[in-house]
């Protein structure tokens, strides 16, 4: 048979396949799930009892897209389910402090909860992958992993102990690499440098030889201020510019190697989720989808008028780090991820799993969105 009669054969086979639907039975293997909605075990039968949860956040209570995000995500469940299950949202620190999120969700205290995955490394350091990794994925291609790579699947194991429901629920897009006082022109330039570096980009920039300082939201600005460190990230140009940082920092650097695409996350006690009736369960996940494109647009939108704004009303120069310090940072992610997984198996587990998929998705990145931004 000639190669393109047998191409015209399966071809016809693949239409005929996709006209009576069966065509997925055949691509099941690593891609979207078409069946989650009914594998839960919640009670079919709606029987009209309504439902009140309790949501706590990490964030504060009126953090811009983060908190914003969650407040309507609970007015929409609350429209979709026409007030069947309503949820009443705390900021970090309204109901327990920021941190305790999570424990309060795994020991059903609060039913639902909101977070960023890495916050947890110190009960499953596999958890971290789910949030952000130094080099990893963008949003698009977390979202593409987590959705139709296997990605939640893996990250349900990796909650499951805690008796937790992970569900993607924003993201922050590629993030910027922080507030500088001092250049960056070469790797030793890192050397000394007292920056606030949450998780494994902390990690990286201590085998650089700079400092990492761990400061809460609150004290970044004065600390940055009075030199207490010589550098900060926080998110991108919206959250940035609110923080005040264009006022006190000379340079403003990109990208944000070590959280390129940041998936935040909604939480859900397990036992509470399944005592839900299917439909309330459908509605749960479905406004966790449409938060997570919500935040992930708002992100984008924001931060492109706001480093508008910082470029046109701050003192900042706005820059690249040079390209020797990002191939240096990445050989030292690369380390640092490496010794990480090397020691716990979950984390190996789950970095197979995403690492496999990153290179995947960057074979095909660099012939679509790349190829595309650099024709721009
Ligand atoms: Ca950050």
């Amino acid at each position: 048979m000639k190669d393109n009669e047998r191409s015209s054969i399966s071809r016809s086979k693949f239409l005929r396949a996709s006209a009576i639907g069966a065509v997925g039975v055949g691509l099941a293997l690593n891609s979207c799930s078409r069946t989650t909605d009914e594998s839960n075990s919640g009670p079919a039968v709606n029987t009209g009892k309504k439902f009140r949860w309790n949501m706590v956040t990490t964030w504060p209570p009126n953090l811009p897209v983060l908190a914003e995000g969650l407040k309507m995500f609970a007015q929409w469940v609350d429209n979709m389910s026409a007030g069947q299950l309503k949820i009443k949202v705390y900021g970090g620190g309204e109901l327990i402090p920021a941190l305790e999120a999570f424990d309060a969700v795994s020991s059903g205290t609060a039913e639902i909860g909101s977070g960023a995955s890495y916050y947890w490394a110190g009960k499953a350091a596999a958890t971290q992958f789910f949030a952000s990794i130094p080099f990893g994925l963008n949003a698009q291609q977390m979202n593409a992993w987590l959705y139709c790579g296997g990605g939640i699947e893996l990250w349900e194991e990796v909650y499951a102990p805690f008796n937790v429901i992970p569900m993607p629920g924003g993201n922050t897009g590629v993030q910027m690499g922080g507030w500088f006082n001092r250049k960056i022109n070469s790797i030793h330039d890192l050397k000394g440098l007292k920056m606030r570096i949450p998780g494994l980009g902390g990690k990286v920039l201590v085998r650089a030889g700079g400092t990492a300082v761990l400061s809460a939201g609150s004290e970044i600005y004065t600390n940055l201020e009075r030199g207490v460190i010589d550098a900060t990230e926080w998110i991108g140009p919206y959250h940035d510019y609110l923080m005040g940082f264009h006022q006190i920092a000379d340079y403003y650097y990109y990208p944000g190697w070590h959280e390129p695409g940041t998936t935040l996350e909604i939480f859900v006690n397990k036992h509470k989720f399944e005592q839900l009736p299917k439909h309330l369960q459908v509605i749960v996940k479905t406004a966790a989808a449409r938060l997570n494109i919500w935040m992930l647009s708002e992100f984008e939108a924001q931060n492109a008028e706001y480093l508008q704004k910082i470029r046109n009303e701050a003192d900042v120069e706005v820059l690249s780090f040079p390209d020797d310090v990002i191939a240096e940072l990445r050989t030292i992610s690369k380390e640092v991820i490496d010794e990480l997984v090397e020691g716990d198996a979950m984390s190996r587990k789950v970095y197979e799993s995403l690492s496999s998929f990153q290179k995947k998705i960057g074979g095909w990145a660099a012939v679509s969105e790349k190829k595309f931004y650099s024709a721009l």
